[in-house]
């Protein structure tokens, strides 16, 4: 079991975003930037693109409300996309508000985030998701 899979099964606590049958989204632990969220499908797979064509493109189109919800909550002007799965081996999409370029280096990540900030942000764009 993955540490994502444990987080979906509540075994692990997170800052939880949005949820359906298929797709889980909570706040990354050491984003890059406030608002940083993680994409993740409910069904264990290590790589995204061995994920049959229906899942993946549900997997995106569950991202994109994702990220509106966070374009919402966060103040910003894109929500940048990027897989990387080099850490963790269960698939899943990061999620970043963008004001520069540089708010998306995965170099330098926010070690120790704030708790009462995080768990505000994970409300607002909550809130936000359609
Ligand atoms: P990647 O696999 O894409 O290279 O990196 C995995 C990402 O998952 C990292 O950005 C890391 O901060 C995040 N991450 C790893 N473990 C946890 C965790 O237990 N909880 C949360 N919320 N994020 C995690």
């Amino acid at each position: 079991m993955t540490i994502f899979s444990k987080i979906i099964a509540g075994e692990i606590p997170c800052y939880k975003i949005a949820e359906n049958d298929d797709f889980f989204a909570f706040l990354d632990i050491n984003p890059v930037n406030y608002g940083h969220t993680l994409v993740v499908p409910k069904v264990e797979t290590d790589y995204i693109f061995d994920i049959d064509d229906d899942h993946l493109a549900k997997m995106m189109l569950f991202a994109k409300r994702v990220a509106k919800a966070i374009k919402a909550a966060m103040p910003c002007r894109k929500v940048g996309v990027t897989v990387l799965g080099l850490e963790v081996p269960h698939a899943h999409i990061h999620l970043v508000p963008l004001k520069t370029e540089g708010d998306m280096d995965f170099r330098n990540k926010i070690s120790n985030p704030d708790p009462e900030k995080m768990k505000q942000i994970a409300e607002a764009i909550s809130e936000n998701f359609e």
